[in-house]
């Protein structure tokens, strides 16, 4: 689930309407690893929770989000919201680069229902 950051990561015209499924689907999250910014960052944090789904498989990979062994279906950080249909990041504050910029100027994973609701 991205938010703007430094500019706008979506496709003019397009915003996040904080469905999930970007931070649901599966082989989406098969794709996810930290920069060793990001693990150095959670180490100085003492973000022992993040870390313990990160395995890292050399100095500069580090696959996310992985529970006793196995790529994790879904983020281990992902929240509904009480009451709404909408979803938010549990790690906001310190979530992973990849997320920051997520879709990369691209259509997102909800692209087909953000064109029909324009
Ligand atoms: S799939 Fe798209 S609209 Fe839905 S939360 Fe992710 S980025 Fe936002
Ligand atoms: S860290 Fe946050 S933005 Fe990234 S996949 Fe998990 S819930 Fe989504």
């Amino acid at each position: 689930m991205s938010i703007k950051v430094k500019g706008n990561p979506f496709p003019e015209g397009y915003t996040c309407i904080r469905c999930g499924k970007c931070c649901l689907y599966r082989h989406f999250m098969m794709t996810l690893s930290a920069t060793s910014e990001d693990v150095s960052r959670w180490k100085r944090e003492e973000r022992y929770d993040i870390l313990k789904y990160v395995s890292t498989i050399s100095p500069d990979v580090h696959d996310l989000w992985v529970k006793n062994g196995e790529e994790s279906h879904r983020c281990p950080f992902v929240r509904k919201d009480r009451g709404k249909p909408t979803y938010r990041c549990g790690i906001y504050e310190t979530r992973p680069e990849v997320c920051k910029g997520y879709p990369h100027g691209k259509k997102c994973l909800n692209w087909q229902n953000l064109d029909e609701e324009r």
